[in-house]
């Protein structure tokens, strides 16, 4: 590894000294962190937390194997859902609304909307467009089409960036789907602000948190957002496909109701009634049963994350990202890496993105020598710089992988262009 100084005076040697200040420093030995491995994608999967695999043996072998369908009542796991959801509310600066863990972020947006849909149609039957941005994660955008698709005469409007946001909130509008943090480019709304210029014109809110919630400090109550939804395998480490959330404004709950109505949102699903009557709290957000196993072990990383104080989090997820952004300006200048990422570190969130026109095939190259970040189209490389267990050493050793990949061209070995199913 290189001990060259760069211009703005950072070496590896500073790197390690930065890493010894860092008061979050002891959260990385919560994490299973593989050897030789350099983990710049827990914007996309995040790591094993060390106690969540004790966890996943007492759900499965006591509370499973042994206590069997008592564990509903014994061990909690009708509560599950809503208890974690408390929690969640509280990480995000939710506390007065209403929140559940439950179902997944696609089907979370889809009851969000239509309860903003259905709220905005009893209140102003005129309002049928909901707007949605171009470049959010696809997701996003396919359950709002299949929405607007089941609903009657309503529409989608996209806009391409975020100036266009003003000229699209006509008084036709009934809701807006944002991403507070865009899942490729890193770049952050200021929801507070928006939040307000989006009520102005008369529509309601969704706010995609996927790609925040812990890693950025939220304060949805403060924002006075309607709704947020968002997943808990990325910044907060559940575990691969752990249950998602949804949280509803509390002064939008009672208006919450459908289409999704199961048995699980019943204000007495025991009763085995026939006429669906919804719960009156949170509950109502649930629709059926629970990914149990999964929902537990996600708990692990949810408690980590509730202990960080957030201030310090997004001051080191801040030194993390100009850090590679500045070594990457300063010690790969020469290569055709374009950043995409806002410069400005109030506009970005917890990763930093680069367009490059071989991508993918750098990206594979960097995966091969232990540093994993991903690819999305186009051409995009990411690096998720996730500030509970990175150290400033990883981002210097990460860009010092990245300078030999691309001086020695290690990516044109055409075995770095063979695609996988999942990028
Ligand atoms: C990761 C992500 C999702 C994932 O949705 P799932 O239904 O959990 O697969 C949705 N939206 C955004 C913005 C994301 O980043």
């Amino acid at each position: 590894m290189s001990t060259e100084t760069t211009t703005a005076g950072w070496s590896r040697e500073s790197c390690l000294q930065a890493d010894e200040r860092d008061p979050l420093a002891a959260f990385r030995d919560e994490f299973v962190l593989p050897p030789g491995v350099i983990y710049l994608d827990g914007n996309s999967l995040g790591v094993l937390p060390v106690g969540a695999r004790e966890r996943a043996d007492a759900v499965i072998t006591r509370e499973w194997g042994t206590d069997l369908i008592r564990s509903w009542n014994t061990n909690r796991w009708f509560e599950m859902p809503v208890r974690l959801g408390e929690k969640i509310g509280r990480l995000i600066g939710g506390g007065d609304g209403a929140c559940a863990v439950t179902d997944t972020t696609s089907v979370n947006i889809f009851k969000a909307l239509s309860a903003a849909v259905r709220i905005q149609a009893a209140a102003d039957p005129a309002r049928r467009v909901i707007v949605a941005e171009r470049d959010n994660f696809p997701t996003d955008l396919y359950v709002i089409q299949g929405l607007v698709s089941s609903l009657h005469g309503y529409d989608i409007r996209l806009i391409d960036d975020r100036d266009g946001l003003a000229a699209a909130l006509t008084d036709d509008v009934a809701v807006t789907l944002l991403s507070h943090v865009n899942y490729r480019t890193g770049a952050r709304w200021d929801m507070p602000a928006v939040t307000a210029q989006i009520h102005a014109a008369g529509s309601l809110v969704v706010w995609d948190l996927c790609h925040s919630v812990g890693a950025v400090p939220l304060d949805v109550d403060g924002s006075g957002a309607d709704f947020a939804v968002g997943c808990t395998y990325k910044y907060l480490n559940g575990g691969p496909g752990s249950p998602a959330f949804i949280w509803s404004a509390a002064r939008h709950l009672a208006g919450m109701t459908g289409p999704l109505t199961g048995w699980w949102g019943h204000r007495d699903p025991f009763a085995m009634a026939v006429e669906f009557a919804p719960a009156p709290d949170a509950r109502r957000l649930l629709v059926g049963t629970q990914p149990i196993i999964s929902m537990a072990t996600m708990e692990v990383g949810l408690d980590i994350a509730l202990r960080v104080d957030a201030a310090a989090l997004r001051e080191k997820s801040i030194a993390l990202s100009t850090l590679f952004i500045d070594l990457v300006a300063q010690r790969l200048g020469d290569h055709p890496l374009t950043l995409v990422t806002p410069a400005d570190p109030d506009a970005r969130g917890s990763h930093v993105s680069y367009r490059h026109p071989e991508g993918y095939a750098v990206m594979q190259a960097l995966i091969d020598r232990g540093v994993i970040g991903d690819y999305r189209e186009p051409e995009v490389l990411r690096f998720g710089l996730t500030p509970l267990y990175l150290r400033h050493v990883d981002v210097w050793d990460a860009v010092e992988h990245l300078r030999r990949v691309l001086d020695d061209e290690l990516w044109r070995d055409p075995q770095y262009a063979r695609r996988g199913a999942v990028t």
